[in-house]
């Protein structure tokens, strides 16, 4: 959309960031300056449902009062030490987040990347140390379509090219297998070499595909068998987004490393950790890895807060019920320009059958326009995933809203 359409206010702000920031982001013309709940609000004063939450960081709902009053509380109080002394916040996360998910053990960063970096370097070190592979030759297996951000070790698993076209060279020791094969996985891991599997339950910026029924169990029974660990990259599918507090709980497996990201702050500010037990992080001694802001008592009192939310307003709960109701409702649009809804929960996607390749950014344009935020991803694919706390009457209307903009789709 070209800037002289929009309202000169609206213009203003999109001429500052064309102007003096990095071209790294295509995002739909709109400008927010508020946010509760499900909702959030433009420099006019619009108002819109949110159905991106933040990429599953928003789970939670916009500024919840509980996580925001716990970053004021700790805001005021202290809210960086390094990890150069302690602080009065960190071991308390740990037993907390610790008890929550059941590992020994947690290793607290800050992004999602540096989630998924952590559990490499702790794979590869427990290879190393505890399986016996010779230094230097571990192997990281991925499925083709993952996506885990946008580090040189993360665009090194990729197979999108957008992610790593011109940006080698790259991480060595990574390998892939097709997403949801469970034969190619095993041919894999028969390589004596393979310290981890690296995988997403639900492959979410890909899509939102959904694995065939028992994958996650036979990932797990195969990296058992040999000797493999399972790394669950849970940034987007966990905290309550498919329907159970994590994906991988669908099929019962506990995989050995879990990373969690995005909805740990519930958006309040940027919150991962990776979980295992100690026979894989007492691998790492002092000095080995970390990061300033890692552990930092601000993060802890958000963390808490933010998980404590999950809980004690069933989200994962109303994420299941929702889910289905908002996919049921999609399909009796019974709409000559959706070919699917598949999802999980609150994380879904419509695959859009339309000539115009452009018809995904137009139809988003038509939701903005009508007071619902939506993003495509991958040409053809719009991600539905508003924050956990919407109600039926919300899902009702936002799907008056999509019928709406599917009708006035040309
Ligand atoms: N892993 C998954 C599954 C993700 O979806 C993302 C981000 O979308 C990441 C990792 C990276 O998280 P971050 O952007 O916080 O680095």
């Amino acid at each position: 959309m070209e800037i002289a359409k929009l309202s000169p206010l609206t213009a203003s702000y999109l001429e500052l960031e064309e102007k003096f920031g990095a071209h790294n982001y295509h995002p739909l013309p709109v400008v927010l300056e508020k946010g509760e709940g499900i909702y959030l609000w433009d420099v006019e004063g619009k108002k819109y449902i949110d159905f991106l939450s933040g990429y599953s960081a928003v789970n939670q709902g916009h500024c919840h009062p509980k996580i925001v009053q716990a970053l004021t509380n700790q805001a005021q109080k202290l809210t960086l030490t390094s990890r150069a002394f302690h602080n009065n916040l960190l071991g308390q996360y740990e037993q907390y987040i610790t008890r929550y998910f059941q590992y020994d053990k947690v290793l607290p960063m800050n992004t999602g990347v540096e989630g998924g970096e952590t559990a490499i370097k702790l794979a590869r070190r427990w290879a190393y140390v505890k399986k016996g592979v010779p230094e230097n030759k571990a192997k990281i297996i991925f499925a083709e379509g993952n996506f885990w951000g946008r580090t040189l070790a993360a665009i090194s698993s990729s197979t999108d090219p957008s992610s790593y076209h011109q940006f080698g060279p790259f991480m060595p020791g990574f390998e892939l297998v097709p997403y949801n094969d469970i034969n190619a996985l095993e041919k894999a891991l028969q390589d004596a070499n393979v310290a981890a599997f690296m995988v997403e339950p639900i492959q979410g910026e890909a899509g939102v595909v959904i694995p065939d029924e028992g994958y996650l169990t036979k990932v797990r029974a195969l990296c058992t068998q040999y000797n493999v660990l399972f790394i669950a990259d849970e940034i987007q599918t966990g905290l309550a987004r498919t329907g159970k507090m994590l994906a991988c709980d669908h099929e019962n497996v506990r995989p050995d490393i879990l990373i969690l990201g995005k909805a740990l702050s519930g958006g309040a500010l940027p919150v991962s950790a990776v979980l295992a037990d100690d026979f894989i992080m007492m691998n790492i001694k002092p000095g080995e890895h970390g990061s300033t802001y890692g552990g930092n008592p601000l993060a802890c009192a958000v963390a808490m807060a933010a998980l404590d939310v999950l809980k004690e307003e069933n989200l994962a709960d109303n994420a299941e019920r929702m889910g289905i109701l908002l996919r049921s409702k999609i399909a009796e649009l019974n709409s000559p320009f959706i070919k699917t809804i598949r999802g999980k929960g609150l994380l879904n996607a419509i695959v859009i059958n339309h000539p115009n390749k452009d018809a995904a950014w137009e139809l988003c344009l038509l939701l903005k326009d009508r007071g619902l935020l939506a993003k495509p991803t991958h040409g053809d694919k719009i991600r539905f995933a508003p924050p956990l706390i919407i109600n039926e009457e919300e899902i009702n209307e936002s799907v008056s809203i999509i019928a709406s903009a599917l009708a006035a789709l040309s």
